[in-house]
């Protein structure tokens, strides 16, 4: 019995406590208000309960595939080294991402946020920095996170000045050579993580290849374009639009069977509205772009939306996905909220559009997700990502989960991505991620819409199978297992 049964118990037991203190606080569990209770509704609140820890045993005993996440290789993480990877080596970590976005929105400052994450201030005298902000913000998707990892992994309950040491210590105790495989695996349960590399390569060739599976990133194909980003590990001297093509096609030859799937971001700098235009009308602002020319609006729109195609256009011929963000953004005091309202709309005519791609939308496009359904339910090649989404707003998540599964098929919901650079929350965002399925499916059955095997026969195939066929998993792993920068 490995600690990932530990664990798994340990969630298990801890959130049926919560079921079963609810279900008593009714008085119908307890002997004396089965007594006194028709029986036949004591029966059938028994019959409930039962149902609930079936369903919560299963969802948290089946292996979960993890597709989205921006995590740095183990390797980096310990020597602290690239781009995207945490300022501090401390407990305070955890909180650096995305818990820093609610800090700020609460109103700590940006000073003091900066001493938080600072290596150079004592772990110990930290708390003194969070204390003021935390009652505001620890009950956020975002805090519940840390604290599960917190509680699952360093064995305390409630962060505060008397338990920072211990969290510290424990922190340190952890973070070793293999730590990654103990999270991830032992404890998550998770079969593998979908990693969008940020650390400025488009593909990175990891050392944990079959563990941390990457996507290919697209986005500086089209925006920017990031041309000495893409053009010099391709070898490729970058004369004209032609030219770029062979640097983005030299990218999908090298990389395109090992890349589980293509991934860009690019809505957080416009709309997802990316028409089909020929490369003649994209030359001229092209060429402009390449002599580090000013370019206007339309003429930036014409390039973006014309690579924005040939990229995707790529990775359909490659039968790679191509997962696009939709909604919420990270951060705070930037979001243009009204531009998300179109994401949904424009993500229909991109479907549209190519029939052949399978597009993959993420973060059910907090919060405009009902629409993102209706996208879903209407368009074969649609499917949705939860990524990110149970910790944005854990309850919007758990009312997306119910309504997926009563509206569009669920072969083509994906349930969990953590989302994160520090690898610590993922395990506290996969706890709240299963325990919202779980009162999802469990809501669905005593509210009539399922019956308890219509519920459990979905816990597999949507936490572990439909991934696994739409991104060809075990075509990957075994190719993987191959690849030269393997260990
Ligand atoms: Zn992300």
């Amino acid at each position: 019995m490995n600690s990932n049964t530990r664990m798994t118990r340990r969630a298990v037991l801890r959130n049926l406590g919560v079921v079963t203190g609810a279900i008593l606080a009714f008085g119908a569990s307890s002997p004396a208000a089965t007594v006194a209770a028709p029986g036949r509704r004591a029966a059938k609140l028994r019959r409930s309960e039962n149902t609930r820890k079936q369903i919560f045993r299963h969802v948290f005993k089946t292996p979960m595939v993890d597709t989205h996440e921006h995590l740095p290789d183990e390797s980096q993480r310990l020597q602290r080294a690239g781009a995207g990877s945490p300022r501090c080596d401390d407990w305070a970590l955890l909180l650096s991402h995305y818990l820093d976005s609610d800090l700020r929105t609460a109103g700590m400052s940006k000073v003091d946020l900066d001493r938080f994450l600072s290596p150079d201030v004592d772990p110990m005298e930290k708390w003194s920095l969070l204390e003021p902000w935390w009652p505001a913000v620890k009950n956020t998707g975002y805090a519940q996170a840390v604290r599960i990892s917190m509680r699952e992994l360093y064995g305390v309950e409630n962060l505060s000045a008397m338990t920072v040491a211990k969290v510290q210590t424990a922190y340190d105790r952890l973070r070793k050579p293999g730590f990654y495989q103990e999270i991830l695996r032992d404890h998550a349960n998770l079969h593998s993580c979908q990693v969008n590399c940020l650390t400025g390569t488009p593909f990175r060739e990891s050392t944990m290849p079959t563990l941390l599976m990457q996507d290919l990133s697209i986005v500086g194909m089209f925006a920017g374009p990031a041309f000495r980003q893409y053009a010099a590990p391709a070898g490729i001297e970058v004369k004209s639009l032609a030219d770029w093509h062979r640097v983005i096609k030299w990218w999908f030859e090298k990389y395109g069977k090992y890349a589980v799937a293509v991934k860009s971001q690019n809505a957080y700098a416009r709309n997802i509205d990316y028409a089909r235009v020929p490369a003649e009308q994209a030359e001229p602002g092209f060429n402009k772009l390449l002599a580090n020319e000013r370019v206007s609006v339309e003429e930036r729109k014409l390039v973006e939306d014309h690579l924005f195609w040939y990229a995707v256009d790529e990775a359909t011929a490659h039968h790679l996905p191509v997962k696009l963000h939709t909604g919420y953004y990270a951060g705070q005091n930037g979001m243009p909220l009204s531009r998300l309202l179109h994401n949904a709309g424009s993500a229909a005519d991109l479907c549209r559009l190519s029939p052949n791609t399978q597009f993959v939308f993420m973060h059910i496009c907090y919060p405009h997700y009902e629409e993102l359904l209706g996208l879903v339910k209407h368009y074969t090649n649609a499917h949705v990502d939860m990524c990110w989404s149970w910790i944005i707003n854990p309850i919007a998540a758990k009312d997306y989960f119910k309504k997926h599964i009563v509206t569009a098929p669920a072969n083509k919901l994906l349930p969990f991505g953590g989302d994160y650079i520090p690898v610590e929350p993922v395990l506290g965002h996969a706890v709240i991620a299963r325990q919202g399925m779980a009162q999802a499916l469990s809501e669905l059955v005593e509210e009539g819409w399922l019956t308890a095997s219509d519920a459990i026969d979905l816990i597999e195939p949507v936490l572990n199978g439909n991934a696994h066929r739409i991104f060809q998993l075990e075509k990957k792993t075994e190719l993987l297992s191959r690849a030269a920068w393997g260990t």
